[in-house]
């Protein structure tokens, strides 16, 4: 079986190392908040070129307390994009404050600014920019809109790690930003983790406190919860946090020979924006018949991803809950996408399959 992602993979790809990590943390009688997640801290700060990372147990998490760090709650609203994982909305949703929902732009599936600045009201106390499929959303002029507006940016990196814009890392234009370490993730984990990126100092000491019920030298000064990072996964990632490069170099390698073999048939092929760059945590074409295709790529051995087939305002938890605009792009996109397999361990063989059969489903071969 040929799957959209394949965590297992990068296990193997990475296994005495990994392995060696594993049982020197289980030797060391120090499983929570010791010196992987410490240094591991500190090592991401320095890949994204930020000041502060604070490490805690998920990527929804992650969101949840960047959003109580800026005191961002009920009475409040909170905008961003239906076409995004859950999580994003999950984690608004836990903070108190309200959902808003624009649809995407047809060419790059991030956030819409023409319909973001039709849709903002007085409430809206923050924008949450999802970098969808590993790929900037239009930064720069959400960050100009933010500030004109006096709002907070926030970054949603959790599809991202090590993309850019301009040369400059995603993690580094909004005053937060959160990245997931699930298992599929371009930096992930075997178990699930999250990270926080900051440069404000204070925003970067209230989430490191509210990671561990409010404390702070002793004293619990900001309601709080646990949402600790375990030992155990911070040197995992710190492993794969070295190879993350090497690993992202990879992923392109792999849509550059899907963007020549499949140009000729009759799907809508990744764009990547002008001066950024694209790290493919998934690599996603639309096409039709798809479920025509999801089922003869499945009678081979090939498990096609959807990513997303619900939008998150047609989730029955979420539905009449949320304000949204008109969502003709995220719709059809949630109609038509799927994800074919991408990851740093691939083979050539294993792309030449996907390729063949995409070939003959569209009889070009
Ligand atoms: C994976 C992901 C998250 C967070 O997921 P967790 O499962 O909580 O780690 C958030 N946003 C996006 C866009 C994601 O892809």
């Amino acid at each position: 079986m040929l799957y959209w992602a394949n965590p297992y993979q990068q296990y193997i790809s990475k296994k005495n190392k990994i392995n060696k990590k594993i049982s020197s943390v289980l030797n060391k009688n120090k499983y929570i908040l010791g010196n992987e997640v410490l240094f591991l801290e500190k090592e991401f700060s320095k890949f994204i070129g930020s000041k502060h990372t604070v490490a805690v147990a998920n990527g929804t998490d992650a969101i949840e307390i960047v959003l109580k760090s800026l005191e961002i709650g009920y009475g409040d609203e909170v905008l961003t994009v239906s076409h995004t994982a859950l999580a994003t909305v999950a984690a608004i949703e836990s903070s108190g404050a309200k959902p808003v929902l624009v649809d995407v732009d047809s060419e790059y599936y991030t956030i819409d600014l023409n319909k973001i600045k039709s849709f903002f009201n007085k409430k809206i106390k923050a924008i949450i920019a999802v970098h969808i499929y590993g790929q900037s959303a239009d930064i720069k002029e959400l960050q100009i809109f933010c500030k004109k507006k006096g709002i907070h940016l926030i970054e949603d990196c959790s599809q991202a790690h090590g993309s850019s814009f301009r040369k400059k890392k995603l993690g580094t234009f909004g005053i937060a930003s959160c990245f997931s370490c699930y298992p599929t993730k371009n930096l992930g984990a075997i178990g699930d983790a999250g990270l926080i990126v900051t440069s404000n100092k204070s925003i970067a000491k209230k989430c490191h406190s509210i990671r561990q019920y409010g404390l702070y030298n002793g004293r619990s000064l900001i309601a709080g919860r646990n949402s600790r990072l375990d030992e155990i996964q911070a040197a995992i990632l710190r492993v794969k946090l070295r190879e993350l490069k090497k690993d992202n170099h990879l992923r392109v390698k792999v849509s550059k020979y899907y963007n020549t073999q499949l140009r000729n048939l009759p799907i809508k092929l990744p764009k990547v924006r002008k001066n950024s760059t694209h790290v493919f945590h998934l690599y996603v074409v639309q096409v039709k018949k798809r479920n025509a295709l999801l089922n003869f790529m499945k009678k081979n051995d090939v498990i096609l991803g959807v990513h997303y087939l619900i939008p998150i305002h047609l989730q029955p938890a979420y539905k009449n809950r949320l304000i949204i605009s008109d969502m003709s792009i995220t719709e059809q996109i949630s109609k038509n996408s799927v994800s074919l397999p991408i990851y740093p361990e691939i083979k050539k063989h294993e792309l030449d399959k996907v390729i063949k059969l995409l070939k003959i489903f569209y009889d070009k071969k």
